[in-house]
């Protein structure tokens, strides 16, 4: 058997790491040797001190929902006295406002919400690249995707298709959560199967939408599964190359049904730092700061992640679970240029911003 110390040396220059090796690392290195580890793979991948962010934000169009995950404090069934769904004239300020500010990219997401027709989202889509042709739309997920397919008992790859026609640019990874069985028979039980879930991101990569992946870590799952939503998500990339960035955050139980504890700052980093090395195949990792709070989003950087993530102009799913983390683009900045990085504005698409200034150059 290898010692952990030749794994390290192994992962850390491109090597792949099998499941069993994944799980050793993740539970018995120690953590500084990690993200030592995790870091020379970054520079390796990227070998220069810039840290990319998109100026973006979320704009959650509805709360209602027929899903019901558990760990979820945002929705409202349907029916329910609190439900919204924001007219199409309230997302289009809301882009403004987020445009305003020099957002490329924004993300239309919320509930699973029946009532929602398709042509309700390509009209909304078609107005905003029309008055916003410089913000990418980078919108929906894979339950809003399915929900619409099952309402309009349109084949998946079709909804895809409408849904590009009308402007929308790529498919964030949300709703991934953990892709085991088990783990999301308790927490999202009404939810996507993982098979699923990696089936619509295989036909939103072969429709040509770039697309990222996430895992909601800190519920129920313990390690080995942890390992088995990256081996999972390793395979599929093998498979397409069709993933830009991977993206750990973890959940936040203060408001939620499912209740529990919050995954430490440690934890955190020990995420970080195993994905970046056991998924080799992925060019991105992203430190989402917005759970874990931009002090430990600056650490991310040295366990990994080249990539700040976006600046979030909005968003009320994480806050609505109890996160109080919010980040202008001058703090995300200070913190990227306090750790001894370069921040670089980017677009969807990973391209280079180099027509937008930095919010501490003026
Ligand atoms: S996480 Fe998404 S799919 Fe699950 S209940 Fe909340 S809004 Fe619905």
């Amino acid at each position: 058997m290898s010692s952990l110390h030749n794994l390290l040396e192994k992962a850390s220059s491109g090597g792949r790491l099998s499941f069993e090796e994944g799980v050793r690392i993740y539970k018995e290195a120690d953590l500084h040797e990690l993200g030592m580890a995790a870091h020379a793979r970054r520079m390796q991948l990227h070998p220069s001190n810039v840290v990319t962010y998109v100026i973006d934000t979320t704009i959650n169009y509805t709360n209602v929902c027929n899903v019901h995950c558990t760990f979820c404090a945002f929705f409202r069934p349907e029916k329910h006295g609190e439900g919204y769904t924001m007219s199409h004239d309230t997302v289009l300020e809301r882009v403004k406002f987020a445009a305003d500010q020099g957002a490329s990219q924004i993300m239309i997401q919320g509930g699973v919400n029946p009532e929602i027709r398709l042509d309700w989202f390509e009209a909304l889509f078609r107005r905003v690249a029309s008055e916003y042709p410089n913000v990418d739309i980078h919108s929906l997920s894979v339950s809003e995707v399915i929900g619409l397919s099952r309402v309009e008992a349109m084949p998946i790859r079709d909804v895809l298709l409408r849904l590009k026609a009308a402007g929308m640019k790529s498919l964030p990874g949300a709703g991934a959560e953990i892709l085991v069985e088990r783990v999301r028979k308790r927490i999202s039980a009404r939810k996507v199967k993982p098979d699923e879930w990696l089936g619509v991101m295989r036909e939103a990569q072969l429709v040509g939408f770039p697309t990222t992946a996430t895992m909601m870590f800190g519920s129920i799952e313990t390690d080995e599964e942890r390992i088995e939503h990256m081996h999972v998500l390793r395979d599929l990339q093998d498979e397409t190359g069709g993933f830009t960035a991977f993206i750990p955050w973890y959940y936040v139980p203060y408001k939620t049904p499912l209740r529990g504890k919050e995954s430490t700052g440690l934890e955190y980093l020990r995420v970080l730092a195993v994905s970046r090395l056991y998924m080799d195949n992925f060019p991105h990792l992203q430190a989402s700061w917005l759970t874990p709070g931009l002090k430990l989003g600056q650490l991310a950087l040295f366990y990994g992640c080249d990539d700040m993530g976006g600046t979030i102009l909005e968003e009320q799913v994480v806050h609505d679970a109890g996160s109080t983390n919010a980040a202008t683009r001058r703090d995300l900045e200070l913190a990227i240029t306090g750790a001894g990085f370069v921040p670089q504005i980017r677009d969807t698409y990973w391209n280079l911003r180099n027509d937008v200034a930095l919010a501490t150059a003026s």
